[in-house]
């Protein structure tokens, strides 16, 4: 009797495992790694660097001492605010910056695209960035709204490569003044958020992120139209942020930059796709170490050591900052100097003019 009750026992227990197999959600398992290999997290940078993917939207009357602070526990020498608007809002940054902090802030001027389709609209636009640049702004930053959202004054969408933009381009040419572009988003921001998705946990968090191919148009549309743009106005440098959406595919990135010698591109928000390929992408690196810069885009001073850590080291299977762009865990590239120099300040250096460049070693 006793052994048939013990029976009774262990049968019911397994068949209670079987009915509840210890299902968990997906953001509740996360095991802190048992793996003992030798590394470090990397707080500070080796070099001294510059992001220029950074947005601070009350530069101008802001308490920059604060910023400088975290700045410099990173060693980011220079941050370059791509929020700087235009008109008085660049010339009180610029003053705000002149007066506390020569030297470690640059500025990224904005276009207003309101009222694309008037008369003269790209002329004033034109004008507009002429006059932000006397005043100090050093680039010209375009957000993903172009593309997206903006649309003109017959509220038709406005294409990346939209030719009434032209003048605005062409004049950022001339001024030698480099053009940072966000495009679209990462590719499964079109696609069902299902299982199959690697930005699933993103788009459920965050479900005004989801794309289609009629919000606005399909993810290809959007990145020709930027291909278009690239190779039409071959005298403006551009700088294609987020890798230009293809850190996950370095063969298809370096193709691009092989036939678009006037672009150069920023690793913004994307370092976990660089991580979880660290042979290739070091391979990419070393090839294209003249047209890579360093950008992180949101301002979380902790995330940087990521970066760092990627870029630098050579560390196993180290965790990344937020589930919802990589599930998976970090390797490191293992720069040697003269390539991490390029990155972290030399390529911006002669990319965005008037950085003083007596902050930086040779
Ligand atoms: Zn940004």
């Amino acid at each position: 009797m006793k052994k048939f009750i013990l029976l009774l026992f262990v049968f019911g227990v397994l068949n209670a495992g079987a009915q509840n197999p210890g299902k968990m959600d997906f953001e509740t398992y996360n095991p802190p790694s048992t793996l003992v290999v030798p590394g470090k997290p990397v707080t500070t940078a080796k070099f001294p660097f510059i992001d220029v993917h950074n947005h601070q939207f009350r530069m101008p009357d802001m308490d920059l001492g604060t910023l400088i602070k975290e700045m410099d526990k990173l060693n980011m020498k220079v941050l370059v605010n791509l929020s700087g608007q235009s008109g008085e809002s660049i010339k009180k940054s610029i003053s705000n910056i002149k007066q506390n902090y020569p030297g470690r802030f640059m500025v990224f001027a904005n276009v207003d695209f309101r009222g694309v389709g008037n008369d003269g609209w790209a002329e004033n636009a034109a004008r507009q960035l002429e006059e932000d640049v006397k005043n100090g702004a050093c680039g010209l930053k375009i957000y993903k709204s172009l593309g997206f959202s903006v649309n003109d004054v017959n509220g038709k969408r406005v294409t990346v490569d939209d030719s009434r933009l032209d003048p605005v381009w062409k004049k950022a040419g001339e001024l030698k003044i480099p053009v940072i572009i966000h495009t679209a988003d990462p590719k499964p921001f079109w696609e069902p958020v299902d299982s199959t998705n690697e930005r699933w946990l993103e788009l459920t968090l965050h479900p005004n992120r989801r794309r289609g191919d009629t919000n606005p148009v399909p993810w290809d549309t959007l990145i020709a139209e930027q291909h278009r743009l690239f190779k039409k106005h071959s005298k403006t440098t551009f700088i294609a942020a987020h890798f230009g959406w293809f850190p996950n595919d370095l063969a298809r990135l370096g193709k691009l930059l092989d036939e678009m010698p006037n672009v150069v591109i920023e690793f913004g928000a994307v370092i976990a796709e660089l991580g979880r390929q660290p042979r290739t992408a070091k391979q990419f690196f070393t090839k294209y170490q003249d047209r890579i810069l360093f950008g992180k885009d949101s301002w979380v001073p902790d995330e940087y050591a990521t970066y760092f850590r990627v870029l630098e080291t050579e560390d196993e299977y180290f965790p990344y900052h937020k589930k919802y762009h990589a599930f998976w865990a970090m390797y490191g590239m293992g720069l040697p100097d003269n390539i991490l120099k390029k990155i972290y300040y030399k390529n911006a250096l002669r990319i965005i003019p008037g950085i003083d460049k007596s902050q930086f070693p040779d």
